[in-house]
């Protein structure tokens, strides 16, 4: 028997009903039915004249079975919701645990900046402990501040109310990982729900945190077809996360979220996962390759970076020597054609450029560009 867990959803959702949809029991594949329920046009395009399902059951099947094998983990369909984009998942995490102007979410700078607008524009404090200013690492002493931070809470002095704690691993733009000891760490600890985010877990060699979900029903894993699937354009994110928080972010997602369109194109990319597979590994050799290219340049007679940051994502973060400008050398570079991150005067990212890991003839270019600057 599983134990009754008391997730800290925010109070006027604990009564919430959600919006009962035409498609909930019937999806427009059930064919001995003519649906007259939802005020569709009746002739046929296609299946694109019928609303999409709700939860989207089949394709939440076939990411069930290709998760479970990718990265050997436990996994049922009750535990995966779809998004429109990550981005709405990080939205809606946040709209179902934090009350604005009262609750908070944690971050650790310099990380995904979607974390923070969301946050923002809920009105939901941002408790920002700082990675590691050198190394970009989640090291022992953000961890115990993160504790720290949490356990304000129980002094009920300068209290946080932190509800979410957003991890991105792979961290982007840094490129690093968290390593499971500290993860493990966390996961024992927090009080609040911990959220890690794997949008680049594809690109890394390391652990997913998939395999605590069952252990930690605090625990919630995003991924997304954006960045190894090569769906981008397409705005599908998952999370996965207890059955009881799935069925809450259900309850609050408008219904339609994940369209036909969508739906259609996560499913060709999953039964075509080879061809996806083929194109990682063309992404992790050139990984490697602009890496090793890049780290010539911190050594060269002219060295034009400092620092090389290792990367478990499909992008590169480099630290332009202070002789040079990272706003400048991103204008030269675009100039010749080629766009990359600059990241200026950004806090903990002073002079830093971040650059996507592109075809072998894109990377190629880019660096020899980089040679002559
Ligand atoms: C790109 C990215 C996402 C993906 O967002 P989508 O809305 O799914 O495209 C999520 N998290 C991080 C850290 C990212 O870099």
């Amino acid at each position: 028997m599983s134990e009754k867990i008391n997730f800290p959803f925010r109070k006027h959702l604990q009564e919430f009903t959600a919006y009962k949809s035409a498609r909930d029991e019937f999806s427009a594949e059930t064919e001995e039915y003519i649906f007259l329920d939802a005020n569709e046009n009746p002739f046929e395009n296609n299946e694109k004249n019928r609303y999409p399902e709700v939860m989207h059951n089949e394709l939440r099947e076939k990411i069930v079975e290709v998760k479970t094998s990718q990265f050997s983990c436990n996994l049922e369909k009750n535990n995966i919701i779809l998004g429109n984009g990550s981005d709405e998942l990080i939205d809606l995490l946040i709209r179902i645990f934090c009350e604005p102007k009262v609750d908070s979410i944690c971050i650790s700078s310099p990380t995904f900046g979607m974390y923070a607008v969301s946050a923002n524009s809920n009105n939901v404090n941002i408790i920002d402990i700082s990675l590691n200013s050198k190394t970009f690492e989640l090291d022992d002493i953000v961890v115990d501040k993160i504790l720290l931070a949490d356990n304000t809470d129980a002094t009920r002095e300068n209290q946080n109310n932190i509800k979410l704690l957003f991890l991105c691993h792979p961290n982007n733009p840094t490129g690093n990982i968290i390593s499971e000891k500290r993860l493990v760490k966390i996961l024992d600890n927090f009080s609040g729900m911990v959220v890690v985010d794997e949008a680049y877990i594809d690109f890394s060699s390391e652990h997913s945190t998939l395999k605590f979900l069952q252990k930690y029903p605090k625990l919630i894993v995003l991924q997304t077809f954006s960045k190894m699937w090569g769906l981008a354009g397409v705005r599908c994110g998952i999370a996965f996360a207890h059955p009881e928080v799935i069925t809450m972010l259900q309850a609050v997602k408008s219904p339609y979220n994940v369209n036909i369109l969508t739906a259609r194109a996560v499913n060709d990319a999953l039964n075509n996962k080879g061809i996806i597979y083929q194109q990682r590994n063309i992404i992790l050799a050139q990984r490697l390759y602009l890496e090793n290219e890049c780290k010539n340049l911190t050594i060269s007679k002219n060295p034009i970076f400092t620092d090389v940051y290792p990367s478990h994502c499909n992008s590169i973060l480099v630290r332009l020597v202070p002789e040079l400008d990272s706003d400048i050398i991103y204008e030269k570079l675009k100039n010749k054609g080629i766009v990359v991150r600059s990241f200026g005067k950004k806090q903990f990212l002073e002079n830093c450029l971040r650059i996507s890991v592109g075809t072998p003839e894109e990377n190629f270019k880019v660096v020899e560009i980089l040679k002559n600057i």
